[in-house]
């Protein structure tokens, strides 16, 4: 009966993306070529109203579409930003701001340097986690995908700290520095202030560190969250009055969460969860959708399934 109720009171789609750019490695899927990005919004822009994240949503009065990115790379203002000008489609951008200016990668995009991409590595892997230790084997590819996979549950659950160790460890091993890929480089501070400037950019805040806020403390929240809005402001010049969960997964925050973004002053937060936003649901669990790297065909499908789920 959904299109029944989408009849009377039309809904706003939000929509997830991370990356706009061609990759050789893409385990986590998180990355949509300029090509089809371009695609997807040129049927947007034909198809639906395109709304502000940070808009009065309470005209609305047809079904409406808000674009988001998560997490701040390089590649959302040089290969998103002008794709989005070409077609005057409003955006928003939240940034994890510990790693703008960085030379390192996202811990995610780590592994995926060290343990799907390098050739020379030694043969097993020694994990200590402080309980136990236990011996991986890493001589195969499939070894390495193994490990890759354990690796990226274990860490996405540690505390910023412990997450540093880990990932300090593994360097070590495979003998690599700090020094990231170009293809995975966060925004450095120029470019963030260049997006910022975009009359179309929104800039919304994603915690300091990335970390799955529902494992912290509430002081540990309330920092992570009040200092990433401040230094957005600082940088950007606007109030920041937008947030993204990191994973933004049912258990990845808690109602102690979203009370912490409510005293601070944010008037919306995002979720990682699919759904619809009607004007009777929490501003504070905005549902989206993830984009995946689909040709045109395959979007407008997912499109009208976002409509109708
Ligand atoms: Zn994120």
């Amino acid at each position: 009966m959904k299109w029944l109720v989408n009849r009377s009171n039309a809904p706003v789609i939000t929509l997830l993306y991370h990356r706009v750019t061609r990759l050789e490695s893409d385990p986590q899927q998180l990355s949509v070529t300029p090509e089809n990005f371009r695609a997807q919004m040129r049927y947007l822009k034909d198809n639906f109203l395109l709304v502000r994240l940070d808009a009065d949503w309470s005209g609305v009065d047809r079904p409406s579409v808000a674009v988001t990115f998560d997490d701040g790379y390089a590649d959302n203002v040089n290969e998103a930003l002008p794709i989005l000008e070409e077609y005057g489609i409003p955006s928003t951008f939240f940034i994890s701001t510990g790693f703008v200016d960085s030379h390192t990668e996202f811990w995610w995009d780590d592994l995926d340097r060290i343990l799907l991409n390098k050739v020379h590595l030694p043969v097993r892997y020694t994990l200590d986690t402080g309980n136990e230790v236990r011996e991986w084997p890493t001589k195969s590819a499939a070894e390495r995908a193994q490990l890759y996979r354990l690796l990226h549950v274990l860490i996405k659950n540690l505390p910023p700290e412990q997450r540093e160790q880990q990932m300090a460890q593994l360097r070590a091993w495979a003998d690599v520095t700090e020094q990231g890929r170009t293809s995975h480089r966060v925004a450095t501070l120029d470019e963030l202030k260049r997006l910022a400037q975009s009359e179309l950019v929104t800039i919304g805040g994603h915690t300091v560190t990335h970390t799955r806020l529902s494992i912290l403390s509430a002081d540990r929240q309330h920092e992570e969250i009040t200092a990433s809005m401040r230094q957005l402001e600082t940088w950007s010049g606007r109030q920041v009055t937008v947030f993204s969960y990191p994973f933004g997964s049912r258990d990845d925050f808690t109602p102690e969460t979203i009370e912490i973004c409510r005293q601070a002053g944010l008037l919306r937060a995002v979720a990682n969860i699919p759904g619809q936003y009607h004007r009777w649901n929490d501003p504070y669990q905005i549902p989206r959708n993830l984009v995946r790297n689909w040709e045109l065909p395959m979007f407008r499908r997912k499109c009208a399934g976002f409509w109708l789920s």
